[in-house]
Formats: structure tokens, sequence, C-alpha cells
């Protein structure tokens, strides 16, 4: 059997032929110069794969070096690799003498997907239709050939704001991992490297909280599915300030370092619904996620191609401030955004909306360039990867893939926030203001939006009746010189 090369975002078992299959590991400095990624993100990625070399002894090769080639020339023996997942590491993967196999990790594997697009008969291919497909074909929350509960969608039941007068959704926190020598070795390397100078990073040190390890991974997952799931499906789609984890799962990280699978995830919660420990709503909701989701976004990474990273559909082309690169959130007075960027520069996570609603809508509204957005997000979250941000950000949050991902932009003014969070009652801004000192940035940046792009968004149904609205402005002009006077200036 060859020896399996491992990447590290391969380290699950699912990635072995065999439990005893040899392995080799590579631990590359360049990465971390050719890039500024979050301390955090670096921390999780050394920690992830030191612990694996760890666990597999003597049956993994692990090589410390500046670059992935030598290393993998060096084995004596076969190398065989699970094909990797950017378009830059298919490319190193096909110049070096290994065998590629098929990626795993997915619930749905690129030839499938071709294979349903090609069947669409260039139909759009819309998420909904790919996860109907995805739950037929693993019979997943399915009964006797229907949908389990009847319906395919309880998105109905799952996008309500958060409990009124609630500062928490009142559900028990993540299960989170000590720190161990692994970790304490790995701080110490990256003290160093900072201290020579020789890489860089973007926002705090923390404890490490995101699972590096299949056991951790494991005791997030089991807590998650006893003691969480259930609250995931009704305010999933909103915000509290003092709640950043609410009911989500934290399991992208664990997930994207191929810790888990996601079929083992989603029979976990199938069977928690049919224990009765979870309702269907919260069950379905993250069901969706999992296999519809996430591996939307995979397949659409490889059938879109590597020309995803340039589209910029809305022309799109002013640089990201350095308040905002560098996670500056003392600097932004707006209580939403100041929440969110911290919570990113402590951490290097916050939950769906507000990487959505908060900080891309807020790009899209400031016309921000699409590709710079994507490496901010990729570097500057722990579970960041190529394959997972240009479709989540050039496409469905900055709408520079034209519409591929989404029918329609995802800008909302702070009548959305307000309505979704518990942000705006002490922020100094209001967000039903549109012009003067406290008017919300927000709610100016989404007219200022639609008024720059009213061509481009003029023959798209789904926007006729916000351009109405913007017809109807009587301060139009007002608000735009407001908004281009405030330019890249924190809000
Ligand atoms: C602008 C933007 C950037 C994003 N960047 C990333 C990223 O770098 N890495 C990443 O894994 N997710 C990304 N997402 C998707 C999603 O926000 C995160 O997966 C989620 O917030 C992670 O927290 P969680 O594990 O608690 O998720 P939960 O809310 O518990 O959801 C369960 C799981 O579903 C999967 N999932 C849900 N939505 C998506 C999605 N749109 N794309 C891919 N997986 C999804 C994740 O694996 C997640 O762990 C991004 C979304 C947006 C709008
Ligand atoms: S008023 Fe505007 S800036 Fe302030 S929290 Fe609400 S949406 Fe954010």
């Amino acid at each position: 059997m060859s020896r399996r090369w491992l990447f590290a975002d391969q380290l699950g078992p699912h990635f072995l032929d065999d439990p005893d299959q040899s392995v080799l590991l590579v631990e590359s400095r360049a990465v971390f110069r050719r890039r500024r990624f979050h301390r955090a993100k670096a921390h999780l990625v050394l920690s992830a794969l030191r612990h694996r070399a760890a666990e597999l002894g003597d049956r993994a090769t692990f090589v410390q070096s500046e670059t992935y080639s030598p290393a993998v020339r060096a084995a004596s023996d076969d190398v065989s690799v699970c094909a990797p997942t950017s378009y830059a590491a298919r490319s190193l993967v096909g110049r070096l003498p290994v065998e590629v196999l098929p990626a795993r990790g997915f619930a749905t594997g690129e030839d499938e997907f071709a294979r349903w697009a090609a069947s669409r008969g260039g139909k759009r291919l819309l998420l909904e239709d790919f996860y109907r497909q995805a739950r037929q074909r693993h019979d997943l929350l399915m009964d006797g050939g229907e949908p389990a509960g009847g319906r395919w969608n309880l998105d109905k039941d799952n996008r309500e704001p958060p409990p009124r007068g609630a500062s928490t959704l009142n559900v028990a926190e993540p299960w989170w991992p000590a720190e161990d020598d692994i970790d304490a070795e790995v701080r110490r390397d990256l003290d160093a490297w900072e201290a020579s100078g020789e890489v860089s990073f973007v926002g705090h040190d923390c404890p490490r909280w995101a699972a590096a390890t299949r056991a951790e991974a494991l005791q997030v997952l089991e807590q998650f599915v006893a003691q969480r799931l259930a609250a995931f499906g009704p305010h999933e789609d909103a915000m509290l300030a003092a709640d950043p984890w609410m009911a989500h799962s934290v399991l992208s990280a664990p997930l994207n370092l191929g810790l888990l699978d996601p079929m083992e995830v989603v029979h976990r919660a199938e069977a928690a619904y049919r224990e009765g420990v979870a309702p269907l709503a919260s069950v379905e909701g993250f069901v969706r996620q999992i296999i519809g989701w996430r591996d939307y976004v995979w397949n659409i990474y490889w059938h879109v191609g590597p020309g995803y990273r340039r589209r910029n559909a809305l022309a799109a082309r002013r640089s990201l401030p350095t308040w905002f690169t560098e996670l500056d959130a003392d600097a932004v007075q707006a209580r939403c955004l100041t929440d969110v960027l911290a919570g990113v520069r402590d951490r290097g996570w916050v939950h769906h909306i507000p990487r959505l609603m908060v900080l891309g809508n807020y790009a899209l509204q400031r016309g921000w360039d699409p590709a710079e957005l994507t490496d901010w997000f990729h570097r500057s979250f722990v579970d960041g990867y190529d394959w997972v941000m240009l479709p989540n950000v050039v496409g469905m949050s900055q709408h520079a893939d034209g519409g591929l991902m989404a029918t329609k932009p995802y800008a909302a003014g702070g009548a959305y926030i307000n309505r979704m969070s518990d942000y705006c009652g002490g922020c100094s801004y209001s967000p039903k203001k549109r012009t003067g000192d406290d008017a919300c940035p927000y709610t100016a940046g989404y007219w200022w939006f639609l008024h720059r792009n009213r061509d481009r968004l003029e023959g798209n149904h789904r926007m006729a009746q916000p351009l109405k609205g913007l017809q109807r402005l009587s301060d139009v002009d007002d608000v735009v010189a407001q908004e281009r006077d405030r330019g890249s200036a924190p809000p």
C-alpha cells in the first residue's frame, strides 16, 4: 500500500485506506510567510497537524520544512494523496510524483455534481434542488421516499428574531477543548517566528477554542447533538451581542480540517430527531447546512473554475481600509460592526449572519473589491479555505458572480439588523435615520449601494421593489453625498 500524504485539512481517518497505512505529513513554513493569517488560525492548523503526527507515532513521517515539494520527493516509498481542496494545491500535486485519488470529506463528489448539473439542461443550479437530491441519494431524513414531516424546507420555522428581551439564547455553551503540551509548543514557535520578523499575524492570540483532534471534534459533535441542536433552528439567523455562539455548532473548523466526515455528522443529527432529542425544524436546518450548503459551495468552487476569484459583476473596486484589515474594532462606533469585528479579532470566528449581514453587507454597500475581501475572510477566519471563501464571499455575500449563488444581493439596511439582533438599542446611530450625525451607516449605505448599482440591478425582478423605493426617496442626493464623504472612515 502506498504512503498517504495528508494535507493539514485531511486529518481524519476517512483520508486513509487502512488504519495501519503509513502517512506523510508536511508542515510548510512558507504558507505563513505568503499570507498574514489570524494568529488563532495559524495556531489551530499547526496544532491539528502536530497532534495528528503525535497520534500516528511511528506510522507517520512528519517533516517540518520550507515547502512541500522536497519533503514529498524525498519519500522513499510510493506516495498517494486525496485530491486537495484548492486549485493551487491540485496544481502542486499534479507536478509531483504522487498518485492523486478522488477528493474525500464531502457528501457529494465532483463527478456526481457534474452529472447533476448536466441533468439540469441549462436550468439554474439551485441549492434547494441540489439539497433535495442529496437527501434522497443518502436516504437522510426520508420516510418511505417522502421528506420526514412531509416538507423539504423548514426555513420558515427557522428565521425568527432573537427572543424578546433576552440577552442570550440560554443554551449550553459549546464544549471547549483544553490546551496541552503540543499547543504550548505551537505558541512558543509562533511567538518566536513573529519576534524574528519572519511572519506576522492579524488578530489576537487566544486559548485554542476549536477542536484540533478527532477526539475533540467528536466531543464537540456529541455535546452539540445532545444539548444544543434542539435550539439550532429557530434563531439560526439572529444575533445577540452577549451570545456569540448562540446554538451554532462550531463544527466548521474541525469539518474543514477533515477531522469529521460530514456524513457521520448528519447521521448523528438524524438519530437525535428519530430519538426525540431534537425537533425536525432544527435537525433539518442543520442537515441543510452540512450536506446542502457546505457541499454546494464545495462543488460550485470546482464547477465554476479558477476564474471565480476575478468575478466582479458590480464593478466594486475600492480597497479595504486599514481599520478593517487590521481588525481595529475599537476604531468603530457602530455597535454591530464593532462587536462583530472584535469577535473576528479575538477568536477568528463569528457565525453566519454577522459574516453575511454585518461584515459582507458593509463591504457590499461600500463597493469594496470582492477579491481583496475574499482574501481577508480567508486569512482572518479559523475555518477559512479557498474553496469555501470564493462562493461565499465573491458569490453569496458580494454578488460579484452576477447572481450564480444568490438571486439578489444580500444588501440590507439597519432595519434588518435591528429586527434580527439586539445591537441597535445601545448604538449611537439610529437604524431609522439615513441622514445626519446619527444616520445608521447600514441604512444610508443601503441606499447608496442601490443608487450606485441601479442600472446594473434593473433587470433583476427581485430588486424591482427596492429600486422603486429608491425612486421615491426625496433626499437620495443628500444620502449619496453624505456616504461619499464618509468614505472609508470607520463608522
Ligand atoms: C461571507 C461568508 C464567509 C464564510 N466563510 C466561511 C469559511 O471560511 N469557512 C466555512 O466553513 N464557512 C464559511 N461560511 C459559512 C458559515 O458562515 C460558517 O460555516 C459557519 O458560520 C460556521 O459556524 P458553525 O460551524 O457554528 O456553523 P453552523 O451554523 O452550526 O452550521 C453547520 C455547518 O454547516 C456548514 N455551513 C453552513 N453554511 C455554510 C456555507 N455557506 N458554506 C460552507 N459551509 C457551510 C459549516 O460546515 C458549518 O459548520 C461563510 C459564510 C459567509 C456568508
Ligand atoms: S443602528 Fe445601524 S450601526 Fe448601529 S447597531 Fe443598528 S444597524 Fe448597526
